[in-house]
C-alpha cells in the first residue's frame, strides 16, 4: 500500500476540490481551503531549501501550524510536536533524542536558538498552486510523538507513513463517512495523537475541524462549539462527558452524526446520559495507545440495550481491520474467554519501535509465530463473543484527562532535584466521582524546599503532570517484602 494513494493525494484532491469551503475554525475565525493550501504553498516553497526529513514543529493553534504538516508531509518529511506550554528542557530534551536541527515555529517570537528556526507566519505567497508530492515508502516516518516514560524521560513513538494510512484504511472499514458539510471537532493538543484523527479525516473529506483554544478549560470550550456550530462529529477524551454531566440538560445536539471517545476508561453511566444529548449520533468507545496509531479496537454503544462492560467501564470492543489483538498471561501464555491478561496488539498499525531505546524496544516488544506484538499494560479479558472488556492498567501509568502520565516520570524528576537523597513516590487519589489528582509524597520532615521542588518540577514537567499537592512524611511505611507501602501512604495522606 503506497502512501502517496491513501494521504498526500487524496490531500491535495480535497484541497483543490473544496477551494471555497472552510477547512478550519481556530478561536472562531474561519479559514478556506483555499487560504489552507496558500499557507501550505508557502511553507513548502522554504522546506525546498532543506535537506533534513525530521523537522520540529512548535504546536501553535493556528493555521500555519497545520499548514506546516500537510506541508512537511508533501515534501516527504515527518514532524515533531513541541508542546508551546511545555518546559523547554523537556521540549529540548525531544530535540536531543531525534537531533533536530530545523524547526517550524508560528509564534512571534521564538524560544529555540540553537536550530534553524523557520518563522512559517512571517513567509510570503500568495499562490495556492501546489507541486505533486515528494515520492515517500510506507516505511518513512509521518510523526514521532513523545510520550511520558518511566524513566523519567519522555520516549518518542515514530509512525510511519504505513502506519497511518492502515489507520485512515481501518477508519472507513468502521464505516465512518465524513463529507463537505460536516463540522467536526478538534479538540487535542498536537502533542496527543488523537489530534492527528481529529484534523486528518475532515481535512481528507472537506469538511471543517473545528479547534479547540488551548488556553480555555477543555470541556468548557468543548461544550461553547458544540452549542455554538452544532458539530456533526466528535472524538472526546471520556472526562469531557464526565465534567459536562451537570450541564447535561442543556446540550442538545441533533446534527451530531458520531459521537466517539478515547484515551481512557469511559463511564457507562456517562455514556447512557450523554446518549440523550446526542440522539442521532452513533456512539463509539474506540481505544488504542499511541504504538499503535491513534486508536484500533472499537466497540458500537447500543442504545436502550444492554452494553458490554465490566464494573461500570464500557468495553472496548474487537480490532480494528488490520489489527490483531490477544490477551496473554504473565508468562505469555495467550488467556481463554473470560480470563484477565494483558492486552498485545500487532499488525499494520503498529509502530516500528520506540525511536532509539532498544531497552524499552526489548521490554514491550514480542514475537508470536513471527508476528510482533506490543505490550499494552493494559489488564483486559475477551468475552465468550470476542469483545474486549477493559479492567485497568497493571502498572503506574495513569489518565488524567486523557493525558497518558507515568508516575514513575513524576519520582524520578523529583528523585533528581534531592540528589537521589530522599524516597519519593507519585500517587494517584481518586475523588468519589473516581476524578484523579496526583500528589507527590517525600520522604522527609523538612517541608523547607517545598517550593523550590515545585520550581524543579515546572522546568521538566508539564502542567497535567505537576503534583496538585506535595506531602512530607517520615519515615515511610514499609510492606511485608520491605518495600515502600504505596497504599498505605495513600491511605494516610487522603
Ligand atoms: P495514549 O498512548 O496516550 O493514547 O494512551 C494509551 C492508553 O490509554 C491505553 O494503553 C489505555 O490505558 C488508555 N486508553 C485509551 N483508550 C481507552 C479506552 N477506550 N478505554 C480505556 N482505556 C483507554
Amino acid at each position: 500500500m503506497e502512501f502517496e494513494k491513501n494521504i498526500t493525494l487524496p490531500l491535495l484532491r480535497s484541497l483543490t476540490a473544496n477551494e471555497t469551503n472552510n477547512a478550519l475554525c481556530i478561536e472562531g475565525r474561519f479559514y478556506t481551503y483555499r487560504e489552507l493550501a496558500t499557507a501550505i504553498a508557502k511553507i513548502r516553497r522554504e522546506l525546498h531549501k532543506v535537506a533534513e526529513t525530521h523537522i520540529g514543529l512548535v504546536a501553535n493553534n493556528d493555521l500555519e501550524t497545520y499548514a506546516s504538516i500537510f506541508a512537511l508531509w508533501l515534501e516527504g518529511k515527518c514532524y515533531v510536536p513541541l508542546h508551546p506550554g511545555q518546559p523547554l528542557q523537556r521540549c529540548m530534551d525531544i530535540i536531543g533524542q531525534v537531533g533536530i536541527h530545523v524547526v517550524l515555529d508560528s509564534s512571534e517570537a521564538t524560544r529555540y536558538h540553537e536550530q534553524n528556526v523557520m518563522m512559517t507566519a512571517q513567509m510570503e505567497g500568495d499562490d495556492p498552486i501546489m507541486d505533486a508530492p515528494k515520492p515517500c515508502t510506507d516505511e518513512e516516518t509521518a510523526y514521532i510523538l513523545f510520550t511520558s516514560g518511566s524513566t523519567g524521560r519522555p520516549k518518542g513513538v515514530p509512525i510511519s507513513r504505513g502506519n497511518l494510512a492502515a489507520f485512515v484504511d481501518s477508519f472507513y472499514q468502521l464505516g465512518f463517512r465524513l463529507n463537505a458539510s460536516d463540522r467536526c471537532l478538534q479538540m487535542f493538543d498536537l502533542t496527543f495523537d488523537l489530534s492527528v484523527q481529529s484534523y486528518l479525516l475532515p481535512l481528507l473529506n472537506g469538511a471543517c475541524a473545528y479547534t479547540v483554544d488551548p488556553t480555555m478549560i477543555k470541556y468548557q470550550a468543548v461544550f461553547e462549539l458544540l452549542d455554538e456550530y452544532h458539530l456533526t462529529f466528535a472524538l472526546m477524551v471520556p472526562s469531557v462527558i464526565h465534567y459536562l454531566r451537570p450541564y447535561m440538560d442543556e446540550i442538545q445536539v441533533d446534527e451530531m452524526r458520531y459521537s466517539l471517545f478515547c484515551g481512557e476508561a469511559l463511564n457507562m453511566s456517562d455514556t447512557d446520559q450523554w446518549s440523550r444529548c446526542v440522539p442521532n449520533a452513533e456512539i463509539w468507545n474506540v481505544y488504542g495507545p499511541t504504538e499503535c496509531t491513534i486508536y484500533c479496537t472499537a466497540y458500537q454503544y447500543k442504545r436502550g440495550k444492554e452494553n458490554k462492560g465490566a464494573n461500570g467501564i464500557m468495553g472496548i470492543g474487537r480490532a480494528m481491520s488490520g489489527v490483531k489483538t490477544v490477551i496473554a498471561d504473565d508468562n505469555g501464555n495467550i488467556c481463554k474467554a473470560g480470563e484477565k491478561g494483558e492486552l498485545c496488539l500487532a499488525g499494520n498499525q503498529l509502530t516500528q519501535g520506540y525511536w532509539k531505546n532498544d531497552e524499552k524496544n526489548h521490554e514491550a516488544f514480542f514475537h508470536i509465530q513471527g508476528e510482533r506484538y506490543y505490550k499494552t499494560g493494559d489488564i483486559c479479558q475477551m468475552d465468550k463473543d470476542g469483545d474486549i472488556l477493559y479492567a485497568g492498567r497493571k502498572d503506574s501509568q495513569v489518565k488524567i484527562q486523557g493525558y497518558r502520565i507515568e508516575l514513575s516520570e513524576i519520582e524520578c524528576v523529583a528523585r533528581k532535584f534531592y540528589d537521589d537523597k530522599r524516597a519519593v513516590v507519585a500517587l494517584p487519589i481518586y475523588d468519589e466521582a473516581r476524578n484523579c489528582t496526583i500528589h507527590l509524597v517525600v520522604e522527609d520532615s523538612d517541608k523547607g524546599k517545598a517550593s523550590a521542588l515545585t520550581d524543579y518540577l515546572k522546568n521538566f514537567l508539564p502542567a497535567y503532570m505537576m503534583p496538585t499537592e506535595i506531602h512530607y512524611m517520615e519515615p515511610f511505611p514499609l510492606n511485608a517484602n520491605n518495600k515502600i507501602d504505596r497504599k498505605k501512604i495513600a491511605q494516610s495522606i487522603k
